[in-house]
């Protein structure tokens, strides 16, 4: 696939921090039974405005785990020895259709209010969209919005994180689709940097990789992801 990935915030606002490919505490974390990450935290401050980083059509809406009893360990993040709710919160999903691919924002302090926003329902222990919203034939004129590539569509906040465990940041994600009931499947996640799938380690700073051959962001002036 060619690269066709622009960075999805202004570079010169970015602040050196962690996180810039995935987070050190991913190591020790357990979400679901999983200890992987499958998306990239990239640690912008509150408010950085958060861009489409591809042509599509666009939706949002907001998802996090209510806090019930401790020993529904399925809905807690582990983080130092301690149990904290979590979720997306505010997100943005955008539809490429070229590429059948999608790419999602999580922890948005308001999301752009010209993208259709689709209410959440209170399901089982958890604030979840309305799934079926999800699947790719549902991004069309009636449902979502287009967006352009460098479009602003949200802003960076920690919406979703319950118990101040993390700082704002923009959870960014690929994937290919979502099953029936609207998962996102562990093998349809893809890694933009083409890092993750030959690493059987996680890049983190201090640790940080060269991006793989199969990587999919257009890359600026100096090699790197850019606008
Ligand atoms: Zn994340």
């Amino acid at each position: 696939m060619k690269p066709f990935l622009t960075l999805p915030f202004k570079l010169e606002l970015y602040k050196i921090g962690g996180g810039w490919f995935y987070r050190p505490q991913d190591l020790i974390t357990k979400v679901g039974g999983s200890n992987r990450h499958f998306a990239i935290d990239l640690y912008l401050s509150q408010g950085t405005p958060v861009l489409a980083a591809a042509s599509g059509w666009a939706i949002s809406s907001y998802h996090h785990f209510l806090l019930r009893k401790k020993s529904d360990r399925r809905r807690f993040i582990r983080y130092r020895g301690k149990l904290f709710g979590s979720g997306q919160g505010n997100f943005v999903v955008i539809y490429h259709p070229r590429q059948r691919l999608f790419t999602q924002y999580g922890h948005l302090e308001r999301v752009n209010p010209t993208i259709p926003f689709y209410k959440p329902k209170k399901k089982r222990g958890l604030v979840q969209p309305p799934v079926e919203r999800f699947q790719p034939r549902l991004f069309n004129q009636k449902n979502a919005r287009r967006v352009k590539g460098g479009e602003v569509i949200g802003w960076v906040g920690g919406s979703g994180i319950i118990g101040g465990w993390d700082k704002p940041h923009l959870h960014f994600e690929l994937y290919r689709y979502r099953d029936r009931e609207g998962k996102k499947p562990g093998d349809s996640f893809l890694d933009p940097y083409d890092i993750y799938k030959t690493a059987n380690h996680y890049p983190w700073p201090g640790h940080k990789r060269p991006m793989g051959d199969n990587h999919l962001w257009v890359l600026g002036k100096r090699g790197l992801p850019s606008h």
